[in-house]
């Protein structure tokens, strides 16, 4: 992905983050505080008065949106300082958000892993369709999943699994019979807590939990690793589960740090690589750099 195309996706996504329009300067200041761009300056909080240089990024941002409009991305001139994007903006962005996440990681890469870790995040509205429907193919299991030991836990990296592709992305299946086993394992209790009470199950006489990823499944592409795994799947009672995907930004970063922090070894383990508890954050879109 060349820089130009790398500007104007930045530059587009921010706008789309702040509903299609914005002051330059929050435009600017958005892209500076969710360290969006290969130069992020934390320095960069003042409004710099008119006549003083302007920083070359900057600059350049504002630049490219002069080609943006020439393409009929953006509205030229709306009213001073005010930039928006239009209806074929948004439809170039998408493009190019399918190109940032096919090859953004490969080359000299300008936009950072802060930006492609949430253009691989999907709004929580796909991720919570994806674990109701595990959730019902769950319990019409009818094979007992603890046949055998539960297939050996590998603590290795494995490839990602079967994928079908949706809406031009990839979705990727989950396993309902590894899906199964997290409640087991964890004794039919909330990861959160075990005091939190649920109801019996009609089929199988145990606790009702649901099984929740906490490395989305969305992520695959961007981890290059499989997800559906037991040491990423947590047993959680609805409450938790549902507060997880629409809580406050302060409870899910809560929940999320009593999660991450009850597996750090084996979440690494099973990504092959390290990962931190903001990155996290970022991919619940929950970060804390938001000002
Ligand atoms: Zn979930
Ligand atoms: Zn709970």
């Amino acid at each position: 992905m060349n820089y130009q195309r790398q500007m104007r996706l930045v530059l587009l996504y921010t706008l789309k983050q702040l509903s299609g329009s914005a002051e330059k300067s929050d435009v600017m200041r958005y892209i500076n505080d969710h360290g969006y761009w290969y130069v992020n300056d934390e320095s960069d909080t003042r409004q710099y008065s008119r006549g003083e240089n302007e920083k070359q990024w900057r600059n350049d941002f504002s630049y490219e949106r002069i080609h943006l409009i020439e393409h009929g991305y953006m509205k030229p001139k709306v009213k001073r300082g005010l930039w928006e994007m239009t209806r074929a903006g948004e439809a170039y962005l998408s493009e190019l958000i399918g190109e940032a996440k096919e090859t953004a990681l490969t080359g000299q890469p300008r936009i950072t892993p802060a930006l492609l870790q949430e253009l691989f995040s999907e709004p929580s509205f796909e991720e919570t369709l994806e674990d109701h429907r595990l959730m019902v193919q769950v319990s019409q299991q009818t094979q007992p999943a603890d046949s055998g030991e539960s297939a050996q836990l590998s603590d290795k990296p494995i490839p990602k699994g079967p994928h079908m592709v949706s809406g031009g992305r990839n979705v990727y299946l989950r396993d309902p019979s590894v899906a199964k086993r997290a409640p087991k394992r964890a004794g039919h209790l909330c990861a959160i807590d075990p005091a939190h009470p649920s109801f019996i199950r009609r089929k199988e006489a145990c606790l009702y939990m649901e099984p929740h990823h906490l490395i989305p499944m969305s992520m695959t592409d961007y981890f290059g690793v499989g997800l559906d795994r037991e040491q990423n799947i947590f047993s959680l009672c609805s409450t938790c589960h549902n507060q997880i995907h629409y809580g406050t930004k302060e409870d899910v970063r809560r929940l999320i740090q009593t999660l991450f922090c009850s597996r750090k070894r084996e979440i690494c383990a099973i990504l092959g690589r390290e990962i931190r508890l903001n990155e996290l954050y970022r991919i619940y879109r929950v970060g804390e750099d938001t000002r």
